[in-house]
């Protein structure tokens, strides 16, 4: 019980799911699934699939290019202009949505820790927004040729458990839009496996994913993403596998089908992997590698102002000016474990000497101060404070479930072990 506790600190930023999740008949699509596996038809597999044809079509985008699904969370202090900002959305469509006079029909005032739901395309036209007032009440954004219509009625929400997976053929994120994966679950994926993969070094083209999440509907349309429930992700030939679970007292976190927790000790990589870092589209966001044995560090190439976040639990041990690398954090973890980030524009807010930092709390950002020719992350693994290639070494790893919760385990997340059989099988037939 100790040990899974630890686990629940990894997604406690999930935790209004867990409620979500522990309430909901999840039985729609787990019936479909009560025959066993071997029974199941290409015909059974197709029409599961066809069951996730919930996003509407993409409607009149532009020609030839793709938009996407962005989820936002409201944060304190947003207004629709900042979040429709965040969403990537052209200054000038914000002033179409903006006459359009959100603020009559219940935008103007938007609660914090809610989320917007908005498709955008690559241009930064706005196709669609839905935003959740309450669990009863949705508030639309409709995209009419070059004006929007805002409706707002009561609904019921009708949640689903979607199957979706993918290859690989220029960015993680391309593959997912490509999937209609919307983001909040891509980047989710990225998360759970970011103890195993590195993916701003590690992807590879051919590299298939298939992910199991919840998502809350109205009359067919997406109005809300839940939980991702179960993820496969193959990776240079190598299959990983992540099951989500929620113990008897509500905590959680994602497992190894043999029970393993997927958190790590350490992270593979100190910047998040999102759509802006994953080199979508753009060169300049990829990271920029030197030879290891020369640099006694990993460099990653990122836009200034990208976060940088703690790879491990720690305590500050140095947030200064030093030499050649300019703004520099260094960290102490677990004896002997330390590590440091150079060339920052800044350092986060309350990261001095002495703080004590979680795994994946923000330290910095990234920038080009001292000896930089351009804005990245110079990151250093250090063991009893010699610099050591972390992608060479084999690090503290997971903590098992205790027997009891592995029973638990076992039977609750069969039914979604069973959907990622089913999806890779179709995936592979895919490839014929
Ligand atoms: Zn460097």
């Amino acid at each position: 019980m100790q040990q899974f506790s630890l686990a629940a600190n990894i997604i406690r930023r999930h935790k209004r799911w867990f409620i979500a999740l522990s309430s909901l008949p999840l039985f729609g699509m787990v019936a479909a699934f009560g025959t066993a596996p071997d029974t199941l038809t290409t015909d059974l597999v197709q029409e599961v699939t066809v069951d996730s044809l919930e996003l509407p079509a993409p409607m009149a985008t532009d020609s030839g290019n793709f938009d996407f699904w962005r989820e936002e969370r409201i944060r304190s202090g947003d207004t629709l202009q900042s979040i429709l900002r965040r969403m990537d959305v052209s200054d000038e469509e914000i002033q179409k949505v903006l006459a359009s006079d959100p603020g009559a029909h219940g935008l103007g005032k938007l609660a914090a820790r809610r989320t917007l739901l908005g498709r955008v395309t690559a241009q930064g036209r706005l196709l669609s927004l839905r935003y959740l007032a309450s669990d009863t009440e949705l508030i639309s954004v409709e995209r009419i040729q070059e004006q929007f219509r805002i409706t707002q009625k009561a609904i019921a929400l009708e949640p689903q458990v979607i199957m979706r997976s993918g290859t690989i053929r220029h960015s993680l994120f391309g593959a997912t839009d490509g999937a209609n994966v919307p983001d909040s679950i891509a980047s989710e994926m990225a998360e759970v496996f970011s103890g195993e993969i590195d993916f701003h070094r590690d992807l590879r083209k051919d590299d298939r994913f298939s992910v199991v999440y919840e998502a809350f509907f109205h009359e067919g349309r997406l109005v809300k993403t839940g939980q991702l429930l179960a993820a496969e992700f193959i990776n240079n030939g190598t299959i990983l596998r992540a099951l989500h679970f929620v113990d008897s007292q509500g905590n959680s976190g994602y497992f190894t089908p043999e029970g393993k927790s997927l958190k790590r000790a350490f992270l593979k990589s100190p910047l998040p992997f999102t759509r802006i870092t994953s080199g979508f589209s753009n060169a300049r966001y990829h990271p920029v590698l030197k030879e290891w044995r020369a640099h006694r560090g990993i460099d990653y190439g990122a836009p200034t102002g990208t976060p940088v976040r703690a790879v491990a639990d720690a305590t500050v041990t140095f947030a200064g000016w030093q030499r050649g690398y300019g703004n520099l954090v260094v960290l102490n973890h677990q004896k002997p474990y330390s590590t440091a980030y150079g060339h920052l524009s800044r350092f986060a807010k309350g990261i001095k000497r002495g703080s004590r930092v979680r795994q994946g709390d923000l330290i910095g950002y990234v920038g080009k101060t001292g000896l930089a020719t351009g804005p990245h992350l110079h990151y250093e693994f250090r063991v009893n404070n010699v610099q050591k290639n972390p992608l060479a070494m084999k690090l503290p790893s997971a903590f098992p479930l205790d027997n009891r919760l592995k029973s638990q385990f076992a039977a609750k997340s069969a039914p979604h072990l069973n959907k990622l059989d089913l999806l890779r099988h179709h995936n592979v037939a895919g490839l014929d």
